[in-house]
C-alpha cells in the first residue's frame, strides 16, 4: 500500500489547518467536521492502524496523542463540558485513512452508539 494524504500533511506537502506540532505529533483540523471541534492527531512515524501498535516501542507516542488530545481539548474551550476520543480501526471500524489517527470531537452532546 502506499503512502496516504497524512503523510504529505506532515511533509507540508498539502496544506491543512495545524493546531499543534510537536517532534513526534502533529494535530490538524479535519477537511469534514463531524462536529464544531473537529481535529485529527497524529504520530509522525508512520503507523497504519491502531492494531499495529507495539506498545512497548511506540507506548511514548500514545501517551503524547492523548496529552495533545487533553491540551486541545483545553484550548479549544471544550474540556469541561466534555469531548469524544475516536480511534477507527480498519474497514468495520470505518477508517477511511490507513495511517493511525485519533479524533478529538467536541462542542455538540455525542450521541451513542456511533453510527
Ligand atoms: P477515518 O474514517 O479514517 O477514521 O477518518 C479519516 C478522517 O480524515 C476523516 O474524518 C476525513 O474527513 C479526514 N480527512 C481525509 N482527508 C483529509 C485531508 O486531506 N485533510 C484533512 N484535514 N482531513 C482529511
Amino acid at each position: 500500500m502506499g503512502e496516504t494524504i497524512f503523510s504529505k500533511i506532515i511533509r507540508k506537502e498539502i496544506p491543512a489547518d495545524i493546531v499543534f506540532e510537536s517532534e513526534n505529533v502533529l494535530a490538524f483540523k479535519d477537511i469534514n467536521p463531524q462536529a464544531p471541534v473537529h481535529i485529527l492527531i497524529i504520530p509522525k512515524i508512520e503507523i497504519r492502524r491502531i492494531s499495529d501498535l507495539d506498545m512497548k516501542k511506540h507506548g511514548y507516542l500514545l501517551t503524547e496523542i492523548f496529552d495533545v488530545a487533553n491540551k486541545l481539548a483545553k484550548d479549544f474551550q471544550i474540556s469541561e463540558e466534555g469531548y469524544r476520543l475516536v480511534f477507527n480501526c480498519g474497514s468495520n471500524g470505518g477508517q477511511e485513512v490507513e495511517y493511525l489517527h485519533l479524533h478529538l470531537l467536541g462542542g455538540r452532546q455525542m450521541k451513542w452508539p456511533p453510527g
